[in-house]
């Protein structure tokens, strides 16, 4: 009786803590406390986004410290972290209570979610971490942070991937947690690896022969790393983007990279105060969906704002301090002369006096005898104030370019 008072004593308090974690979660994606630095915690726990991003982009950050503590408990208790603290499977676990029977076997069912995590290591060992984005804490991020952007068809996407996390738990109950979450996965193979690894301590210690079991399971896990870096050759074939390239935040790392590294957490959308951040709708190519672009209609980049640098939690953009931001290009200014106002000498300088960079300047043409406004290159940052604020329309008179 003591004994049974006790587990529902420990229940309660299991079902207090989740709660907890989950609300606390959820204010950190929401982004809605002074510090909005702390978006990058929740998406950074992750040791399935850190090892990956890490080794694709080869840098290890301080934010790729964050998934020590969690990568210390996979090691020794598996998938502790999911049955204790994991926001989307508590969210799961809560929905599939309200269907009956709650128990049908997946046990023959295969363990996708590892084969994610080899594909993805594979992918991340040539830069691209193929499925990075299936992470569940950035997939938990994105549809936060998207409930406080004003309602859009791209808002309505970032909230899609929990929405259908959380269909799948219910509809074949747990299936997610339990075979197809990378971040689960990621766990499980940890504890695996780390129990390995005790083994064959011992088997040298007691010089015994290896187990058959585990060699095999080796051979498998390398055969599916191989896999993942031949997938990431031909996925960057095959999903290279349109000829014209998107613009990304300053820090953004190579554009091939881009893709694959960005988990799609929507951090910087929502961190951006001017609120030029938009997720791709797709015109990059498939393999840009929802990722981060600059458009220009409605502000520029500030010139005293680094905060998308502050909040990725994967590496895609570098994280750069507010002096090496205010020196990165992100494109280049380009006038077109046939519909700019000078062109019919018609009084504007507007793009000459907003530069912050001092990057546009009034020049006289000998061939059409005007003034025209030139960009000097080495000033230009790409920053957007020029493009903002032309009065043409609706193609602006000054656009920027990608550069990269
Ligand atoms: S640095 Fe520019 S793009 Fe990034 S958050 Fe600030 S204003 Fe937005
Ligand atoms: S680039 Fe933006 S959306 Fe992508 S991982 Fe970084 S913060 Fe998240």
């Amino acid at each position: 009786m003591a004994d049974f008072a006790k587990k529902q004593n420990r229940r309660v308090l299991t079902f207090l803590v989740r709660c907890f974690v989950l609300v606390i979660a959820a204010t950190l994606a929401l982004q809605i406390l002074p510090w909005k630095r702390l978006a990058v915690i929740l998406p950074s726990l992750s040791p399935f986004v850190a090892i990956c991003s890490a080794l694709a982009i080869r840098t290890l950050s301080v934010i790729t410290l964050l998934a020590v503590p969690l990568f210390i408990m996979a090691l020794w208790r598996g998938r502790w972290f999911c049955r204790n603290l994991c926001p989307v499977g508590f969210l799961s676990e809560n929905i599939r209570r309200l269907r009956r029977p709650a128990n049908p076997n997946f046990t023959k069912a295969p363990l996708i979610g590892q084969w994610v995590v080899l594909l993805t290591l594979g992918g991340a060992i040539l830069g691209y971490p193929l499925f990075l984005l299936f992470d569940p804490l950035g997939i938990f991020n994105g549809f936060f942070q998207a409930l406080c952007r004003p309602f859009s068809v791209s808002s309505m996407v970032y909230c899609l991937p929990l929405l259908i996390v959380l269909t799948i738990n219910f509809v074949w109950v747990g299936l997610w947690c339990s075979h197809l979450c990378p971040l689960g996965a990621i766990q499980v193979m940890l504890f695996r690896l780390w129990g390995i690894f005790r083994h064959n301590i011992l088997i040298l210690y007691r010089q015994e022969s290896p187990d058959n079991n585990k060699v095999l399971t080796a051979r498998r896990d390398i055969l599916a790393l191989g896999t993942g870096i031949l997938a990431a050759v031909t996925t960057r074939k095959l999903f290279r983007g349109r000829a014209m390239k998107p613009i990304r935040p300053p820090g953004a790392i190579d554009e091939s990279n881009f893709t694959a590294v960005c988990i799609r957490c929507g951090n910087c959308t929502r961190a951006c105060p001017a609120g030029i951040i938009e997720p791709d709708p797709g015109g990059y190519g498939v393999a840009s969906f929802m990722t981060p672009t600059l458009r220009f209609e409605n502000n520029y980049c500030q010139e005293d704002c680094n905060s998308c640098n502050e909040v990725c939690p994967s590496g895609a953009i570098t994280g750069l301090s507010l002096a090496e931001k205010r020196k990165t290009t992100v494109g280049l200014a380009k006038v077109d002369m046939s519909i700019c106002l000078l062109s019919e000498e018609r009084e504007c300088t507007v793009c000459v006096r907003i530069c912050p960079y001092d990057a546009v300047k009034l020049a006289f043409s000998e061939e059409d005898y005007i003034s025209i406004p030139k960009i000097d290159p080495d000033k230009c940052t790409g920053c957007g104030a020029c493009e903002w604020v032309c009065p043409v329309s609706p193609k602006k008179a000054i656009t920027i370019e990608s550069v990269s």
